[in-house]
C-alpha cells in the first residue's frame, strides 16, 4: 500500500516554532527521507473560516505567509504538493456525506474542541462550522487517502475522529476509506510548545509566539522577556524546571553542540537543568544560551524567507499548480465514496439495466 501524508496549518497567522517543531521540522524530515509516495500539504483556509467568518481579510493574507514559511523551512514543491483547502470543492462534499455518520454527542466530547471553544469565548453562540470541523478534517485526511498525519498532540482528538468515521464508513458502505494514523513528535516538549508567557500552548490567536521570520532582535527581545519559574527570584535560589519555559524550549531545541558553541562550562543540558536546581545559575545566562540555539535555527529559514519574498507571484503558482494536482486525487476518492453510497446513478449500467428489467416484464 503506498504512504502518504496529509497535514496542514490553518492560515490564521504567520507560523511559529510551535509548528515548527510540533509538525513542520518533521515533514520536511519525512519529505527528504524518501519513504513517502505522496506527501500533501494543505493551507486549511475553509478551517480557519469556521472561527474567522468575520475576518476573511486574515485569513486571505495568511495564506501567503504559510506558503513562505513552508518553503523557507524546507518544503519543496518538487516533491510535496502544496495546495489550498478552499480550491477543492470535493472536500466539502466528503464533509457532508460523513456529517451523517458522526452524533452531536460525539462532537461534544471532542476535548481539543472543548479547550479551542472555551480560548475564543464563544459563549453559547458557536458557529456550526467551528463545532464540526474535526468531520471536515476527516474529509480532508481520507480525500488524499492519507496514511500518516504528522501532527502537534492538539491533533489527536482530529484524527480519532477520522478514525471513526473511516471505520463506520467502510462497515456501513463497504471497504472503501484508508485508515490514517497520527505521527507525533517523538520529543514530548514538541508535543504542545507552550507560549513564550508560559500558557499551555503557543497559538497564533493567542499572540505568544516566536515566529519563523522574526527578526534576530524580536527573537531575542522574547526569549529575554519569557516565563520561567516564578519563585526564583535571587542567582542563588534553587530553581523549578518543570513548567519552566525556558527549559521546555531547550528540550525541545537544543543538543550537546549547542554547549560546545555557546556555553562550554556545561556539557549537556542535565548539567545545565541540575545547575538550576541546585541554585547558583542566573535566568538570563540560560534565556541568553537559549537565545543563541534559537537563532541558529531560526536563521537559514528567515534567510530562505527573504529569498522567496523576492518572487510572490511563484509561491502563488506554486499553490495554484499544487491545488490541481491535488483536486484531481480528491475527485476520484469522492467517486469511489459515492459509489460505495450508491449515489454513482449516471455512471451505473447495472442500476439503468435493473430499473429496465423491472418493467420488462
Ligand atoms: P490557531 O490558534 O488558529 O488554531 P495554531 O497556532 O493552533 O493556530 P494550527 O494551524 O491550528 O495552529 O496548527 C497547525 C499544526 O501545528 C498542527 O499540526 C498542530 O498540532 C501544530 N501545532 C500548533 N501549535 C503547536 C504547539 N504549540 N506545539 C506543537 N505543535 C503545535
Ligand atoms: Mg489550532
Amino acid at each position: 500500500m503506498s504512504k502518504i501524508i496529509l497535514t496542514g496549518d490553518r492560515p490564521t497567522g504567520k507560523l511559529h516554532i510551535g509548528h515548527y517543531v510540533g509538525s513542520l521540522k518533521r515533514r520536511v524530515e519525512l519529505q527528504n527521507s524518501g519513504e513517502f509516495d505522496k506527501i500533501y500539504i494543505m493551507i486549511a483556509d475553509a478551517q480557519a473560516l469556521t472561527d474567522n467568518a468575520d475576518n476573511p481579510e486574515k485569513v486571505r493574507d495568511n495564506i501567503i505567509e504559510v506558503a513562505l514559511d513552508y518553503m523557507s523551512a524546507g518544503l519543496d514543491p518538487s516533491k510535496s504538493t502544496l495546495l489550498i483547502q478552499s480550491t477543492i470543492p470535493e472536500l466539502t462534499e466528503l464533509t457532508f456525506y460523513y456529517a451523517n455518520l458522526v452524533t452531536t454527542a460525539r462532537l461534544e466530547r471532542n476535548p481539543t474542541i472543548k479547550s479551542e471553544l472555551q480560548m475564543r469565548g464563544f459563549g453559547s453562540s458557536i458557529p456550526v462550522g467551528f463545532y464540526t470541523y474535526p468531520i471536515s478534517q476527516a474529509a480532508d485526511i481520507t480525500a488524499f487517502k492519507a496514511t500518516t498525519v504528522p501532527t502537534g498532540e492538539d491533533q489527536m482528538p482530529m484524527v480519532e475522529q477520522t478514525q471513526e468515521i473511516v471505520q463506520r464508513f467502510n462497515f456501513i458502505y463497504g471497504e472503501t476509506l484508508v485508515m490514517p494514523h497520527i505521527l507525533l513528535p517523538t520529543n514530548s516538549a514538541c508535543l504542545r510548545l507552550p507560549g513564550t508567557d508560559g500558557k499551555a500552548k503557543m497559538s497564533k490567536s493567542l499572540g505568544n509566539c516566536i515566529y519563523l521570520s522574526d527578526e534576530p532582535d524580536d527573537i531575542k527581545k522574547k526569549v529575554m522577556s519569557m516565563f520561567t519559574d516564578p519563585d526564583h527570584l535571587k542567582i542563588e535560589d534553587p530553581g523549578k524546571i518543570e513548567g519552566n519555559t525556558v527549559f521546555t524550549y531547550l528540550d525541545a531545541f537544543c543538543t550537546d553542540e549547542h554547549f560546545g558553541r555557546y556555553l562550554p562550562d556545561y556539557n549537556n543540558l542535565d548539567e545545565l537543568k541540575d545547575h538550576y536546581k541546585r541554585g547558583g545559575l542566573g535566568d538570563v545566562k540560560v534565556k541568553k544560551f537559549l537565545n543563541n540555539v534559537i537563532q541558529e535555527e531560526l536563521e537559514p529559514i528567515r534567510n530562505r524567507r527573504h529569498e522567496l519574498e523576492k518572487d510572490i507571484p511563484y509561491i502563488y503558482d506554486v499553490l495554484k499548480k499544487g491545488s490541481e494536482a491535488a483536486r484531481e486525487v480528491a475527485a476520484q476518492t469522492l467517486s469511489e465514496v459515492k459509489a460505495s453510497m450508491k449515489i454513482n446513478y449516471f455512471d451505473d449500467p447495472e442500476l439503468i439495466k435493473a430499473g429496465q428489467a423491472k418493467y420488462n416484464n
